[in-house]
């Protein structure tokens, strides 16, 4: 069964089945075939709105969280609201 991955950096997605030890090329979560960066779970990530400018991003990983906390936002550094 094949496991969706998401890339935060350029917003790739793929999937991949994971090999005989449960791991993808020997990654938990596999680096993006396309840019390298780090993967993600596809359906590990939280929406924001900032209420500052209204940017809205989105976080891939831990649920969204960065260091457990909610972002600030990536425009002007407000704290952000959960979209
Ligand atoms: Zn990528
Ligand atoms: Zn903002």
């Amino acid at each position: 069964m094949s496991t969706d991955f998401a890339c935060p950096s350029c917003g790739n997605e793929w999937s991949m089945e994971p090999d005989d030890d449960g791991l993808f090329n020997g990654y938990g979560c596999p680096p993006c075939p396309v840019c390298g960066g780090e993967g993600a779970y596809a359906d590990d990530y939280a929406d924001y709105e900032c209420p500052y400018c209204h940017y809205e991003w989105r976080v891939y990983g831990n649920g969204g969280l960065v260091f457990g906390c909610w972002p600030n936002c990536p425009k002007c550094g407000t704290s952000a609201n959960e979209a």
